[in-house]
């Protein structure tokens, strides 16, 4: 399982500590950012609601991807619908129907990505963790384990996941499920990528593509 190579594995403790760290600090440092950026608010109080280019991203929440800077956005440009692993769920599939339907996008893209979290575990896995404690798992060569104290819920085994088994066949699945929706009209195009976590690359999945095709 390759992915584990790619993760660095945090000891509770050390989870602990970032969490420590970061209570109250990020707030103070959220507010003190948006001081500065509405200092330099500039003409965007002008801007429209509808997209002014016309088109939405649905892509992943990792913390590594800044669908602004990879897809060269800036306020006002585009709708950017995020969920854990970019999936269509029926949430992000109500978000682009509101996106074509009121406020006028005729362009999607579904972006994924490598090294994605959503391929290191299963709805079981998921299921088990939460049934057994409620605090951060950490993940080793073995896989996603609790450290943390009970008690967990059993909530979990009512939830689907969306978990990733092979990123192409995920962008395809999700491409496929938007396109097929009754709420989906054909003339919109969907287009499937996958953002390398290496290079800031948009890779594209043309079966997605092919799939995801106006009519
Ligand atoms: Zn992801």
């Amino acid at each position: 399982m390759s992915y584990f190579t790619e993760y660095k594995c945090y000891s509770l403790k050390s989870i602990q500590r970032i969490m420590e760290r970061q209570v109250g600090k990020v707030l103070n440092e959220v507010l003190e950012a948006n001081a500065s950026y509405a200092n330099d608010f500039g003409d965007k109080a002008n801007l429209a609601m509808p997209p002014a280019r016309g088109f939405a991203i649905l892509t992943c929440m990792d913390a590594r991807l800044d669908p602004a800077k990879y897809a060269g956005l800036a306020e006002g440009d585009a709708h950017v619908i995020r969920n854990a692993g970019g999936r269509a769920s029926d949430d992000a599939i109500r978000s682009l129907v509101i996106s074509h339907k009121l406020l006028g996008t005729t362009e999607w893209f579904v972006i994924h990505h490598t090294n994605c979290g959503m391929e290191t575990f299963s709805d079981e896995i998921m299921r088990g963790l939460l049934a057994s404690s409620l605090e951060t798992a950490t993940i080793d060569e073995n896989g996603w384990r609790d450290t943390g104290a009970g008690p967990g819920s059993s909530e979990g085994y009512f939830i689907d996941w969306l978990t990733i088994d092979d990123n192409a066949m995920s962008v395809v699945a999700d491409v496929q499920r938007i396109r097929s929706h009754p709420l989906v009209p054909s003339s919109v195009p969907i287009y499937g990528y996958i953002y390398d976590v290496k290079t800031g690359q948009l890779n594209e999945v043309p079966e997605a593509t092919k799939a995801g095709a106006a009519s």
